[in-house]
C-alpha cells in the first residue's frame, strides 16, 4: 500500500510537474476532509454556568454559610441576531449538548485548517498559462501531445 501511493505520487507528480510542497499540501487537505467527513452531530452555541445569590432576602441562598444556587447550565446562542437561552432537564441532557458543542467546535477548527492549507496551496501552486484564454485552441487538446507515453493524471484522483 506504501509502495502505491508512492508510485501513484511519482506518477502524478510527473503528469502534473508538482513540487514536493503541493504534494504534501495536498495530502494534509485530503486528510483534513477525511476527518471532516466523520464528524457526528454537532450543533452550535456555548454552554455556561451560572451560580450565586439571587439578592432575595427570603432565599436560601441568604442565609450565612450558603454557596447559593447553581451552578446551573445554559446553552446560549444567536439565532436571527437574538440569543436563545437552553436549560437542561437532567446531567444526562447536559452532557448529550457539551458533546455536540465540542464537535462543533472540532468542525470548525478542521474548516479554519482546511482554509490554511488550502492558502498555503495557493501559494505555491504555479501559475498555469494553459487556462489563459490567449492559448484556448478550439478542438485540440494539449494533453498528451508531447511525448505520448505519460498519461495524464486527473487531479481529482488522490
Ligand atoms: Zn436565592
Amino acid at each position: 500500500m506504501w509502495l502505491y501511493s508512492w508510485r501513484l505520487d511519482t506518477l502524478r507528480k510527473r503528469a502534473l510537474k508538482m513540487s514536493d510542497s503541493e504534494l504534501q499540501l495536498e495530502k494534509q487537505r485530503a486528510e483534513l476532509l477525511k476527518r471532516i467527513g466523520s464528524v457526528g452531530d454537532l450543533r452550535r452555541g456555548s454552554i455556561t454556568a451560572t451560580s450565586g445569590k439571587c439578592g432575595k432576602p427570603t432565599c436560601h441562598c441568604a442565609k450565612p454559610g450558603s454557596s447559593g444556587h447553581g451552578p446551573n447550565f445554559r446553552l446560549t446562542r444567536k439565532v436571527q441576531g437574538k440569543t436563545v437561552t437552553e436549560t437542561f432537564a437532567s446531567p444526562a441532557a447536559l452532557q448529550k449538548a457539551q458533546r455536540e458543542v465540542e464537535e462543533f467546535h472540532r468542525f470548525q477548527n478542521l474548516c479554519d485548517q482546511v482554509v490554511e492549507v488550502s492558502e498555503q496551496l495557493c501559494a505555491v501552486r504555479p501559475i498555469d498559462s494553459s487556462l489563459s484564454p490567449r492559448k484556448k485552441n478550439r478542438g485540440s487538446a494539449s494533453t498528451g501531445s508531447r511525448a505520448g507515453s505519460k498519461r495524464a493524471v486527473p487531479a481529482q484522483l488522490v
